[in-house]
């Protein structure tokens, strides 16, 4: 698609996302990126990460803290820890704290609404990202205040899906999304990007599925093999690029939507985020889990800053977003509906 330009909306067949995936983007990321200043503007909107617990009982053949890797030293944070670190947040400016574990059932329904209800006294915006869990769970999440949830698809091929997640039902997953909408969430989903077997074709339906659900967040994440886990050998630096493209194609497609410069686009590339926030993205979720636990949630490894303090980590990502000329939103970053 050399004669891409830049419209208010994009229709694109399946055909014509191949095609821009073949590309080699320049043009893509041109646009995409004038499609994110005019539906979202110059303003960047940080989350602030807590990373509760790495104890998961799924086995995701990429994830560094699946169950069956025993080299992981678990921890759970207690819940006075991660309100301390979620008022830490609030008084860096953060305005919207996002809680984030493996899918750990010690966080019960009651234990998390507990969480939940101490949190939304601080005057930020919550987001989720705990899993698949059943309506009720979520619905009781919903009434204790959380405002959005994270929960990526990570491949639209299912048979792909299948061999990826043991145990595990991609209808489930589809099903978690679909009643995250129906209770009101902001719900995000995504996928990641070089999976062994993962075609272009694929990927397009990702990209699809985004659009079909009217998803109100996308997280692209290029996958970062690691070493205690089957996928340890399935690094590929092109994954940056298709990751890239990705996410350029979804803000084409989902144009208002809150698209973060992944920190796994960081990690592989060392000017990932400022390149994402070039091509499309409008979000970064820097990690406010503080201590010795930022280093364990190794989802893969040599995490991008994970051995940063939150302040000097926080300054760095304030001063790279001022450095292109964007500036950190002070609101708390809803989906802008306002041109549509
Ligand atoms: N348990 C929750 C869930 O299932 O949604 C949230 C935690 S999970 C660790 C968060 C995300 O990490 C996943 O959605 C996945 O895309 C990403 N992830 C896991 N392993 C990864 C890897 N090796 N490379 C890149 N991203 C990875």
């Amino acid at each position: 698609m050399d004669n891409l330009e830049f419209k208010e909306e994009y229709n694109l067949s399946k055909e014509e996302i191949v095609e821009l995936l073949k590309s080699d983007g320049k043009k893509l990321f041109e646009i995409a990126d004038k499609v994110r200043k005019h539906y979202v503007g110059d303003a960047v909107h940080l989350r602030g990460l807590i990373e509760f617990s790495n104890i998961c009982k799924r086995n995701c053949l990429y994830c560094g803290i699946r169950a069956l890797n025993d080299k992981v030293e678990r921890y759970r944070l207690s819940e006075d820890d991660i309100l301390d670190f979620a008022e830490h947040g609030m008084e860096l400016g953060y305005k919207t704290i996002v809680l984030q574990s493996g899918e750990d059932d010690f966080f019960s329904r009651d234990k998390m609404c507990r969480i939940i209800e101490k949190i939304k006294k601080f005057d930020i915006a919550l987001t989720l990202s705990i899993g698949e869990r059943s309506y009720d769970d979520y619905k009781a999440f919903k009434n204790a205040g959380a405002d959005r949830y994270l929960i990526r698809i990570e491949t639209t091929d299912k048979d792909l899906y299948k061999k990826l997640h043991p145990n595990a039902s991609f209808e489930n997953r589809v099903e978690c999304l679909y009643n995250l909408k129906e209770l009101g969430y902001e719900t995000g989903t995504g996928s990641l990007v070089g999976l062994p077997g993962q075609s272009v074709d694929s990927l397009a339906d990702d990209i699809l599925f985004f659009k079909k659900i009217d998803a109100d967040m996308i997280g692209i994440g290029p996958l970062i093999p690691h070493p205690q886990t089957p996928l340890k050998g399935e690094l590929k630096p092109a994954n940056f690029d298709m990751a890239l493209k990705v996410m350029a194609i979804t803000r084409l497609m989902l144009k208002n939507i809150n698209i973060p410069a992944t920190t796994a686009m960081e990690t592989i590339n060392p000017n990932g985020r400022i390149i994402a926030l070039q091509s499309g993205a409008n979000v970064v979720m820097p990690n406010i889990t503080q201590g010795k636990y930022k280093l364990k949630y190794e989802i893969y490894p040599n995490k991008a800053s994970s051995d940063m303090d939150s302040l000097t980590y926080h300054n760095n990502i304030i001063n790279k977003i001022k450095s292109i000329g964007r500036y950190v939103s002070l609101d708390k970053g809803f989906r802008n509906n306002s041109l549509i």
